[in-house]
């Protein structure tokens, strides 16, 4: 871990039901979770209310997708005015699910991640290259190119963690050794050093995802530059998602 305070989000994606969730929420709320370790969990927004209402205050809650601008006739979509309204202080985006299933494209991620800084929300802002990216050895081209895509659009990075997530690496239960996420989090914060500016580069926590779980938590958490991470299925289980929140090092 580098010096910024350790970040660890949980997101849920489209699992759970009120009982898994107010069972998943009490296990969190007794858990020991080390202070200086900022926690956040996504709910499906349908959930969210129900999260809000019960979980300590030592976590926040964040939302996995917010709409692109204001509020209005855009049939199923969820603006950030109202996960604001429910106390909603992060949004996950440019997922890989949204990016690889939904088909979300760079300029309309950054423009999503612009709208929601601009009206006070964080940002857990993905990138990750497809399994043929890294073989073809395109691994910092693409992880580049979409940060760069977030970088054109943001006003600000005061409130943005980004979340490298390696696509081959989610829910494959193929994790990223330490090494090869350590490379591409240096890489990334040369990037930002290069290219946003050398104040930015240092304070901006880069968090990896891809299959952390309470097994391979502490090796990669050793890392320079591994300032947090991003949990998909260990996050459902909470007190594995506690260990992995307390592998700060
Ligand atoms: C994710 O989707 O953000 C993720 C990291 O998933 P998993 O931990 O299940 O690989």
């Amino acid at each position: 871990a580098g010096s910024g305070k350790f970040f660890v989000g949980g997101n849920w994606k489209c699992n759970g039901t009120k009982d898994s969730i107010s069972k998943l929420v009490a296990d969190l709320n007794s858990a020991k979770l080390e202070p200086d370790v900022d926690v956040v969990v996504a709910p499906p927004f349908v959930y969210i209310d129900q999260v809000k209402n019960s979980i300590t205050d030592r976590i926040e809650v964040s939302a996995q997708n917010s709409w692109v601008s204001k509020g209005g006739a855009f049939t199923g979509e969820i603006s950030v005015e109202q996960l604001k309204d429910h106390g909603v202080k992060w949004v996950i985006l440019g997922h890989s699910e949204r990016r690889h299933i939904i088909g979300e494209k760079d300029e309309f991620i950054g423009k999503k991640a612009a709208y929601a800084l601009t009206e006070g929300l964080g940002v857990i802002a993905c990138i990750g290259e497809l399994l043929e990216e890294r073989e073809a050895g395109k691994t910092f081209d693409v992880c580049f190119q979409q940060l760069k895509a977030y970088a054109d659009a943001v006003p600000s990075w005061d409130n943005i963690v980004i979340a490298y997530e390696p696509v081959w690496a989610i829910g494959t239960g193929k994790v990223a050794s330490p090494e090869q996420a350590q490379e591409v989090h240096a890489a990334i914060r040369d990037w930002l050093q290069k290219n946003v500016s050398a104040e930015v580069a240092p304070k901006t926590r880069i968090i990896y995802g891809g299959s952390v779980n309470g097994g391979n938590s502490f090796e990669l958490a050793k890392k320079e530059d591994i300032d947090g991470f991003l949990v998909g299925g260990a996050s459902l289980k909470g007190p594995e998602f506690a260990t992995i929140i307390n592998s700060v090092t």
